[in-house]
């Protein structure tokens, strides 16, 4: 397989005028070029009028070594590297224990499917409900303030991006491509096969749910196991190592290995929710919605937490009173707490919206957003947003409004891993995805999922 890099077509060209362009571009007939596929779309927009779209093609040629000798000089033509996905083991006969994964967010899912596609049956415990009966309930709160403590934008199966547009890009490293693997796997269970390869893929809320429902049906056609409405309360530990997962109602499951994948809002449930209020964007694929949106970032540290900036859970506490802050402006009733730009500015409470009408939901409430962040957070904001207009054109436009508090950027803690990627003092115990620090993102942490499937697996496969 080759690969051509820096393919340049005009924005609207047809589908078919891709392979001639290669064809052209390689220096051989159509007919020698035996199939293709886009690795990646980008655009080159730095003059309006000549838009055009950037391709990097892996073709496969009928003559391969004639063409790589012929344009051996050519730094846009060369091998195409190896970005296949190959697992790492294979379930031996005679499993005794199954592999236990612990919540069914994008981690969750993508160590359970790995595990499960190399014949491990894992079982999966999720606190929350299946992904419909989940929508339902998130709806009760957007429509109705109705808030189910273990079935919200939050818990249940997805996991926290479910009702998210679903955005795939990230900043990881990922020499093995492991990237790709979660994307081909997405693109699997009915995502549009364009985020194979275009800049900053995103697939879109009402889709995830479906693509969700047949990764869970993959997981069970190959004879693993989903339980909803399984919350897990402890592990049962004996001398350093795993032995067996505690439920809520009682039960216990014997494992000697237990992915850990809870997400970054597992403190615990109903106290997490009740009282507080997360914003956080989302859109439908079409993305043709009424109005832009964007998040503000402030960069955080150990020092800005306040009180015991030691505690290993000062992040989280740091968090939970921003949520708090944010459900007491907000009315008291999950309403988001929003305040136009032009008063924000000004430093005056707004008292009612302008030409921008919210899309939040369930609902919004006019307030004054100056004691919702840290002083250090406003008076950032404060320069920032001006600064950020003369970049982007009506971004700190008068009417625009702000809505508050997104805290979950990424996760408030770490949990250390070894090299094996169990945990450095509970064997057999595998802290993932965002929850623990590994992850920051619907990507990484499927990347981070395959990751430690792939580690349970070398080690119930006797690999290291
Ligand atoms: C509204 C919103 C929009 C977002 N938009 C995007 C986006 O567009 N793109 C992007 O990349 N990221 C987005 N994110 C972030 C992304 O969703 C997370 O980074 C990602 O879901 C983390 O995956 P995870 O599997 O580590 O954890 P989670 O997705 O949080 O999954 C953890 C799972 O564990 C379950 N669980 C928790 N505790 C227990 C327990 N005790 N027992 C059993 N089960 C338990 C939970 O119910 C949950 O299903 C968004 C997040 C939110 C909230």
């Amino acid at each position: 397989m080759l690969r051509l890099t820096e393919l340049r077509l005009p924005i609207d060209h047809p589908p078919e005028a891709l392979l001639p362009a290669i064809a052209k571009r390689l220096g051989l007939a159509v007919a020698d070029i035996v199939d293709f596929t886009v690795f990646k779309r980008s655009y080159d927009a730095r003059k309006a009028a000549l838009l055009t779209f950037i391709y990097t093609v892996d073709v496969a040629v009928s003559n391969e070594a004639a063409v790589l000798k012929k344009l051996g000089k050519d730094r846009n033509v060369g091998p195409a590297p190896d970005t296949a996905y190959r697992f790492v083991a294979k379930a031996p006969e005679n499993l005794k224990l199954r592999p236990v994964v612990v919540g069914f967010g994008p981690c969750g899912i993508f160590a359970a499917l790995l595990l499960a596609q190399m014949g491990f049956r894992p079982i999966v415990l999720e606190r929350g409900k299946a992904v419909r009966e989940r929508t339902q309930d998130t709806w009760g709160l957007w429509r109705k303030n109705v808030l189910n403590p273990e079935s919200n934008v939050q818990f249940g199966e997805g996991g926290a991006g479910t009702f998210s547009d679903g955005k795939l890009y990230s900043q990881i490293k990922d020499p093995r491509h492991l990237g790709r693997k979660v994307l081909a796997e997405f693109v699997k269970a009915g995502a549009p096969e364009e985020i194979l390869y275009i800049a900053k893929p995103h697939i879109g809320t009402f889709r995830l749910v479906g693509m969700v429902e047949q990764m869970r049906a993959e997981i069970i056609a190959l004879g693993g196991e989903i339980r909803f409405q399984q919350r897990v309360v402890g592990l049962e530990i004996e001398r350093g190592a795993v032995r067996g997962v505690q439920l809520a109602d009682g039960e216990t499951i014997a494992a000697g290995h237990v992915v850990l994948a809870l997400g970054h809002s597992a403190r615990d449930t109903f106290e997490a929710l009740h009282g507080r209020v997360v914003t956080n964007g989302m859109s439908q694929y079409s993305r043709n919605e009424r109005n832009a949106n964007a998040g503000i970032v402030v960069n955080v540290s150990p020092e800005d937490f306040g009180g015991d900036a030691e505690h290993p859970l000062a992040g989280i506490e740091f968090q939970r009173q921003l949520e708090s802050r944010a459900f007491e402006l907000g009315g008291g009733n999950y309403d988001a707490p929003v305040q136009l730009v032009g008063d924000f500015l000004a430093g005056r409470p707004s008292t009612q919206l302008g030409s921008v009408e919210p899309s939040y939901k369930p609902g919004v409430h006019l307030t004054d957003l100056a004691t919702a962040l840290p002083p250090y957070a406003i008076a950032a904001m404060r320069e920032a947003l001006p600064a950020f207009g003369q970049q982007i054109k009506g971004f700190d436009m008068a009417d625009a409004v702000l809505t508050g508090v997104e805290t979950r950027t990424s996760s408030p803690l770490r949990i250390t891993r070894g090299e094996d990627l169990q945990s450095l003092n509970i064997k057999g115990l595998y802290p993932a995805g965002e929850g623990a620090g590994y992850a920051g993102g619907i990507l990484s942490a499927g990347v981070d999922g395959i990751k430690v499937a792939e580690a349970v697996a070398r080690d119930l496969a006797g690999l290291q």
